[in-house]
């Protein structure tokens, strides 16, 4: 893997990223949030909910990178003031998705972090412009790339400037239809191998079903992934978009406090 210069990992330290409060790499994260902001009543109570629950951020898409141009689309600027809004009144840092160049410096003014999604995961303009440096980024791996690529995009991002660079494994395509993906765990102590960046698991896409989430997440935590990002929702079978893969309050709830568990587990193994 000689193309990878900068995140490549030479025996370096792991690196720490700092997104507000966060130190990724350092301790345990978990970014939770509806898979869309839909409107300041839902992202409001889904925000103090995730927060009561034991998040640490909260996502929320504002443009969403849907299959169908007839499926909802996000709802752009006003979106972002309504996660603006949320930040002020839970603290919670946002994390949200940007879709075009264009928009990396303007929504990088309500983002604490840019996630750049399987599907722009080789948007090599898009890449470059996050680069710049706006924001600490969130790059999730390809559903169709190998380690290879997902670092190599990686490196993109590292060599335009910007070192605040976290990872997410959040599943690939595979034969296997059950699963919405095939949630690679393996790419977790992979990574570890490959690179000095953090990783973090997304199993909500990694999955795309409710019930497998909180094994997965467990599952995740154990192999030492470096935190979790997981879709909520306060009445699932309302969202616009990916409602048979968020957890509702509750379940969410005990999957934060099992997946706490088994990491002050594997901190004292260590
Ligand atoms: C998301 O996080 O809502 C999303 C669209 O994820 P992915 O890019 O992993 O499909
Ligand atoms: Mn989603």
């Amino acid at each position: 893997m000689d193309d990878l210069r900068l995140c490549g990992r030479f025996d370096r330290q792991k690196t720490v990223v700092p997104v507000g409060p966060l130190r990724f790499g350092e301790s345990f994260i978990v970014i939770a949030g509806p898979c869309s902001v839909e409107s300041e009543r839902q992202l409001l109570t889904a925000a103090w909910m995730v927060k009561e629950a034991g998040a640490h951020a909260l996502r929320g898409g504002a443009f969403k990178p849907r299959t169908s141009p007839y499926s909802f689309q996000g709802l752009g600027l006003a979106a972002l003031k309504i996660l603006d809004k949320a930040r002020r009144e839970t603290g919670l840092p946002i994390v949200t998705e940007v879709l075009d160049p264009r928009d990396v410096p303007w929504v990088s003014e309500f983002a604490d972090m840019l996630q750049i999604g399987a599907r722009n995961s080789q948007n090599f303009s898009l890449l470059k412009e996050a680069g710049k440096g706006y924001r600490p980024v969130l790059l999730k791996r390809g559903m169709y790339s190998t380690l290879k690529e997902w670092l190599s995009s990686a490196e993109y991002i590292l060599s335009a400037g910007n070192p605040h660079l976290v990872l997410c494994e959040r599943g690939i395509r595979t034969f296997e239809v059950y699963t919405r993906n095939t949630l690679d765990l393996s790419a977790v102590p992979a990574i570890r191998e490959l690179s000095h960046l953090p990783v973090i698991v997304d199993p909500t896409h990694g999955t795309g079903r409710a019930s497998l989430i909180e094994a997965m997440s467990l599952a995740a935590t154990a192999a030492g992934a470096d935190g979790l990002m997981i879709e909520t929702h306060p009445h699932p079978e309302e969202a616009l978009s990916d409602g048979d893969q968020a957890l509702p309050p509750d379940r969410f709830r005990t999957l934060v406090r099992k997946a706490r568990a088994i990491r002050e587990c594997w901190e004292r193994l260590e």
